[in-house]
């Protein structure tokens, strides 16, 4: 028989990489409960056609499709914001705005395997729908703030630009939504001579000016573009935007280490701010959002306004390891309980039983194996204590209680053994 290995971009996570994934997804939830995002569970499997709406070229290419056995065409999903854009114009239509939702799952894209980059990823994912203004950008950027306090992380820095200044550029200039569409993609690649040679003289111009915008100071920045769009009205009340979200974010406590005025991201449905977030250590974003305003639309809803951000789970995860960061997850003793005999079986499970209604976490020996043999194992395991279930303690109520560590043993009357392994 030949031995199976994962399919490419594809990992097994072993039970240490398994439980910092963990440990990250139960922050990401407990952020959720601290800023009212209720959670939601939508299916890996979705049509086709809703991933691709509005997702971008970069990624339809890159998902995994198929047909299902009834013939539809299908993929697993490369994002969730599609998902629930679906739920928003059907069973979510009438909740009350604003709708505040959140996912966490593992989404698919073909993309090339790497140090952080995989092609079966985790995300968690925050929307809130149905308000247009800049304190709901604010408080999708505060979130991602508060999640990468509560993993510990240092130096993390905020990277703040805005769709509709490039759009509302590219619009005026008369370049149709597919060539914006080509050229934000370049830009976001930061290829910006084949983006710019998309468009007209004029218009490659103020992008190329754009570009030079750039100060120390991310007001002054934010102040520099309002000046240099002014001609263009769309991009100039975007401009506007920018600056409120970025004075807003400071006030509530978040830091943002540059505004960049032709910062583009890869997904098509971004209609206003878009934020990356970053660790010194590591040049792949932590996490990544912004407003699209027009998605629910596009999926036969009413117009609704709405901004989000997902972050990448397993990154974050990556990023701590980088800083040495510890998991802090609070280990209670471990356990194990064995019978003497063959007879005994049935009395050392029941304890079992009652040691884990308690909240202890216990194995039971299930290899048949003689006492020293079953000690030798649970030290080699480095197992807290052993309780060694005989016929003559029974009689009185009463196990063995080994203390694996110290090596010492005492006799404790079964109905206080829970108290006694805990003190
Ligand atoms: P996006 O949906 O492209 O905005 O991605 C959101 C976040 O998901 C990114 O900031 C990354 O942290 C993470 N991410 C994106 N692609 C990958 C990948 N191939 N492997 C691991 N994480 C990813």
């Amino acid at each position: 028989m030949p031995t199976f290995q994962t399919v490419r971009g594809m990992r097994d996570l072993l039970p240490e990489d398994a439980a910092a994934l963990n440990c990250v997804i139960a922050k990401a939830r407990e952020t959720a409960g601290l800023y009212g995002y209720r959670e939601i569970v939508t299916p890996v499997v979705e049509p086709y056609e809703l991933l691709a709406a509005k997702s971008g070229e970069e990624i339809r290419q890159r998902m995994f499709t198929f047909k299902d056995l009834g013939d539809r065409t299908v993929a697993l999903r490369p994002e969730f914001t599609a998902s629930i854009a679906r739920l928003a114009t059907t069973a979510l239509r009438n909740e009350p705005k604003p709708l505040r939702v959140f996912s966490v799952g593992s989404v698919y894209r073909y993309d090339e395997p790497q140090r952080g980059r995989y092609r079966e990823f985790w995300q968690s994912d925050f929307e809130i729908i149905g308000s247009n203004k800049p304190e709901a950008d604010a408080e999708i950027i505060l979130l991602t703030n508060s999640l990468m306090q509560a993993v510990g992380l240092r130096n993390y820095a905020f990277k703040l630009g805005h769709i509709g200044v490039l759009r509302g550029i590219l619009s005026q200039e008369d370049v149709d939504d597919k060539t914006q569409n080509a050229v934000l993609q370049r830009m976001d690649k930061k290829e910006y001579t084949e983006a710019f040679a998309l468009v007209p003289e004029k218009c490659r111009a103020t992008l190329e000016g754009l570009l030079k915008l750039k100060s120390g100071s991310v007001f002054e920045t934010a102040e520099r573009i309002i000046q240099y769009v002014a001609d263009y009205s769309e991009a100039a009340a975007s401009a506007e935007n920018l600056l409120a979200i970025l004075k807003l974010v400071t006030e509530g406590g978040c830091e943002i280490a540059t505004v960049e005025p032709a910062f583009a991201r890869g997904l098509e449905y971004y209609t206003g701010m878009i934020f990356e977030v970053y660790i010194p250590e590591l040049d792949i974003a932590l996490g990544g959002g912004g407003r699209y305003d027009r998605l629910i639309e596009v999926f036969g809803g009413e117009a609704t306004p709405a901004t989000g951000v997902a972050h990448g789970l397993d990154r974050i995860a990556l990023a701590m390891q980088t800083q040495n960061l510890a998991l802090k997850t609070k280990q209670d003793k471990r356990v194990v309980v064995v019978p003497v005999k063959d007879e005994q079986k049935g009395a050392a499970l029941k304890i079992a039983q009652q040691l884990r209604a308690t909240g202890m976490s216990v194995e039971f020996e299930v290899m048949g194996r003689k006492m020293a043999k079953a000690l030798e194992d649970a030290d080699k395991r480095q197992m807290d204590y052993a309780v060694i279930v005989g016929e003559k303690e029974l009689q009185q109520n009463t196990v063995v209680l080994r203390n694996l560590a110290k090596r010492t043993q005492t006799t404790v009357v079964i109905n206080k053994l829970a108290e006694a392994i805990r003190s």
